[in-house]
Order: structure tokens, then sequence, then C-alpha cells
């Protein structure tokens, strides 16, 4: 390993403490922070109290594709977006400040955190490397998550089409309230929320 600065190391070590914090698997910490694999294991132990999970990332693209995963996601990657290209941040720390953005969000509106951060990441890459696309909803003109090298005209997203039992989630539906009405919120180009001023739901 090369020389590092002491200041050096101490900032990857308050980005391990950050990301492991915000739920960072293990492969994550090892990609993204150059401190040993034995010491973001204990680094991991000192703060969860518990050995970091094994067991594989997930894989599929179609987790995103379900109702209330779509809506949660396509919230989180607009204010990734964001922050990429607006507030021009690293892909790092717009991942960071996007999900911290996210749980911020959800958790003012008394929701409940769909995506965890390796399901946030996981659908980075997956926009990196072309397997997912934004697709702009005809209806709302809201921007949703997609698989990639679908057709984007006539997309209708699941905001203005929900699924039948999409009304019956736990706690989502309050009287005369769209389910995803919750999720609404005043952030980063996501079109939710003028997709319920519209009042073209249901
Ligand atoms: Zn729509």
């Amino acid at each position: 390993m090369t020389a590092k600065s002491v200041l050096g190391e101490v900032r990857e070590v308050q980005l391990a403490i950050e990301l492991i914090g915000l739920g960072a698997r293990l492969q994550f910490l090892e990609a993204e922070v150059s401190l040993s694999r034995e010491r973001l294991i204990r680094l991991y132990k000192e703060l969860k109290g518990v050995s970091p999970p094994k067991g594989l990332l997930p894989f599929s693209t179609d987790w995103y594709m379900t109702w209330l995963a779509n809506i949660h996601s396509s919230m989180f990657y607009n204010m990734y977006q964001f922050m990429l290209n607006l507030a021009n941040e690293n892909g790092l720390q717009a991942l960071i400040k996007s999900y911290r953005l996210y749980l911020e969000q959800i958790e003012s509106q008394g929701g409940e955190i769909v995506l965890d951060f390796t399901r946030a990441y996981t659908m980075v890459r997956f926009f990196d490397s072309d397997m997912l696309q934004l697709s702009a909803c005809c209806r709302c003109g809201g921007k949703f998550v997609a698989h990639a090298h679908d057709s984007k005209s006539g997309y209708v997203c699941v905001l203005c089409r929900p699924p039948s039992r999409a009304g019956k989630v736990r706690g989502a539906k309050r009287a005369g309230e769209h389910p995803a009405a919750a999720l609404a919120g005043g952030h980063a180009g996501f079109a939710v929320e003028s997709t319920l001023d519209a009042g073209g739901l249901h």
C-alpha cells in the first residue's frame, strides 16, 4: 500500500463512516474507499456492532419496476441527476447527497424507506451500464425509471396508471389522497408534485 497523508486517511475513514451509516455493503466500501478490507471490517463492526453481511448484491432490474419501488426509485434517481448535473457533484458525493435527501424526504412524510442504499447505488450502476433509462410520462411529464430500450413514446408512469392493488398499500392512502402523495416533494425536478397538482389522476 502506498504511503498516504494522515489527513487523506482521516478523510477516507470519515467517508467510510458516512457510507456505513447510510447502509453501504462491504463490497461497495471496498470499491469506493481506499482503506484495507481489514480496517473496513473493523470499522463496520465498531459502528454497527455486527459483522458486515455476506451475500451478493441485487442484480435484477425488475425490482425497480414494481409499483412502489418504481416511485421511490424514480424520485431518488431524479435527485441523483440533479446533484450530478446541476449541483456539479462527483458521482460518489452525488450518490451520498441524493440518498440523504431521499431519506429526509421520506422520513419527513412519515413514509417507509423502500429503496435501501444498496438498491440505490445498484440502480445508478444499471443506468451507467445502459440497462435502465428515464422515460417521460406522456400524461404528467414526470421522469420515471424504466428498462433501457423500452419505447419512450406513449409511456405512462405508475402514478398515472397505478395497478388496482396500489391503493391497498399499508398506510399509503388517506381519504381522497393519491397513494403516492406522501412522496411528492418539491425536489430536484421530480415531477410527482406537478402530477398531483394537475389533478389528472384516476
Ligand atoms: Zn405520469
